[in-house]
């Protein structure tokens, strides 16, 4: 069997790339523009609307909605929110505590939304196992797990290497810790129910329609103009192409393979009869979900990112990722090693220069954004997005401060990445550093994380 390479993911696969809805036909007038049409925007839009139903929604999508990360991602719908631990440190552990209990309610709150709006997206709430696999990664699972606790994470487990097998039979496995706040989607299923949601709503969706620019009141178009006083930018990833944003958000590469469906005397040797979602503690971590139809999806950092902050081409991956990805699949499950990939894909995150999610209204000016999930956007674009509803309606006077609109990512500034060919240099060099720092970690015996991978996280703002 031969990889399907790219056709933007395989969660496409399953459902159909759709056909575009119209684009903008001219020059038109809402009361809330919103620019792309991923998770966040359309979160945003669903939450607007519900509050104010009167409200004028028009949401602008350069190709179809989910064609960016919400299309493509690992499905890992968890309580992990970039950026919590630097905002303990500028705001206090009150105030990352209440940012935290925020995002364990976030993954209940779309799961609540999906079942209510009737959204089968294959969710099964079976947690989040991360494990590791060398004395080091074992000394950062720990840490890892006694900082989850102390972030009020009480129903959180720390497993022996017995009892993490006993969910999911990794090979090699030192440890493991496992959190209740955490459900496998498939993502191409929430998006696009997610869409017919907020359509079904009266929000207007415009595809195949690339904002050019955003500036005070108008988003502008090659088709026209929406002029609207709150002007919303959801592009995450992708914000480095509208005008004026080349430096903020980098565009972080994340790449993906899936299996064909592995045949019952596999799982009988892998278990994973909990459909946890699984990652792990390497410095290049990986992420996993068993699918509804009993498939691995794997991924991991493939090139991480792509000089002058392009993006790819319909989630063609490199040749050299994908089989970086497959050792990794054959190294977890030994047994998984005779099975065919089916499908290689990437797509973009965003990622500030102080790895901090965000979310905005500048009230003199009503543009609003959120992002910078850094990896962590399935659950966290939700939690943006009723912020920036409750943004919204604080500024127009339908409403007052929130307890969303108090916590402290709200109004975060970041300086800009550095110019080419720094930035480009920066983040290859890190995960250079990464990957060597993870072989090195892997053949010896200490518990200590390695220097190098230390060096870089604070080089790259990281930690
Ligand atoms: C391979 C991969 C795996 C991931 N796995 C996970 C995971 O398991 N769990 C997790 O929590 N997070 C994961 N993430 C991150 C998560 O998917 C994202 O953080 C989240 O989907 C971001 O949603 P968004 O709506 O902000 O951005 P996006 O989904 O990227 O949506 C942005 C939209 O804006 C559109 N757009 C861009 N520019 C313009 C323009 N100029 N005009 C109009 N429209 C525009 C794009 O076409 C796109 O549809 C993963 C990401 C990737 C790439």
């Amino acid at each position: 069997m031969t990889t399907v390479n790219g056709g933007i993911s395989f969660w496409y696969a399953q459902t159909g790339v759709p056909t575009p809805r119209e684009p903008l036909p001219g020059d038109t007038t809402a009361d809330v523009c919103i620019v792309g049409g991923g998770y966040t925007g359309l979160w945003t839009a669903y939450y607007l609307k519900k509050a104010v139903p009167f409200l004028r929604i028009t949401v602008l999508e350069q190709k179809f909605c989910g064609y960016g990360a919400s299309g493509r991602n690992g499905g890992w719908l968890y309580n992990g929110i970039a950026g919590r631990d630097r905002y303990a440190k500028l705001h206090g552990p009150d105030a990352a505590l209440a940012l935290q209990r925020a995002m364990n309610e976030t993954v209940d709150e779309v799961v609540r939304v999906a079942a209510e709006e009737r959204i089968e997206a294959d969710i099964h709430m079976g947690g989040v196992l991360e494990v590791a696999h060398s004395p080091a990664q074992l000394s950062r699972l720990k840490a890892f797990h006694a900082a989850e606790a102390a972030f009020g994470e009480k129903d959180r487990l720390l497993l022996s290497a017995a009892e993490s097998a006993a969910r999911i039979r990794v090979a090699g496995t030192a440890g493991g810790t496992w959190t209740p706040h955490g459900a496998r989607v498939q993502p191409v299923k929430l998006l696009q129910g997610l869409a017919g949601a907020v359509e079904a709503l009266g929000v207007v969706i415009h595809e195949s329609t690339p904002v050019t620019e955003i500036r005070p009141k108008h988003a502008v178009t090659p088709y026209g103009s929406v002029r609207a006083p709150y002007v919303l930018r959801c592009t995450e990833g992708f914000t480095a192409s509208i005008k004026g944003q080349r430096r903020a958000w980098l565009p972080m590469n994340s790449s993906m393979i899936v299996t064909e469906p592995l045949p019952q005397h596999v799982w009988d040797t892998i278990g994973w009869e909990g459909r946890e979602t699984l990652g792990d503690m390497a410095h290049a971590y990986m992420y996993a979900q068993r699918t509804a139809d009993d498939r691995i999806a794997l991924g991991g950092r493939g090139v991480p990112y792509r000089f002058g902050s392009r993006t790819d081409n319909n989630g063609r991956t490199q040749a050299a990722t994908i089989d970086a990805l497959r050792e990794i699949l054959v190294r977890f499950f030994p047994a998984a090693a005779g099975v065919a990939v089916e499908q290689a894909w990437s797509g973009v995150l965003g990622v500030p220069r102080d790895w901090c999610a965000s979310v905005e209204l500048d009230r003199s000016t009503g543009l609003g954004w959120a992002g910078g999930y850094v990896g962590s956007g399935v659950a966290t674009s939700n939690l943006a997005a009723r912020t920036l509803r409750d943004l919204v309606q604080l500024d127009s006077g339908q409403g007052g401060q929130t307890e969303l609109t108090g916590l402290p990512w709200v109004g975060h500034r970041v300086r800009r990445w550095e110019p080419e060919p720094l930035r480009w240099l920066g983040v290859h060099g890190m995960y250079a550093a990464y990957r060597s720092a993870d072989r090195r970690e892997q053949a010896g015996r200490s518990g200590e994380t390695d220097r190098v991978a230390k060096f870089a996280d604070r080089v790259t703002g990281r930690h």
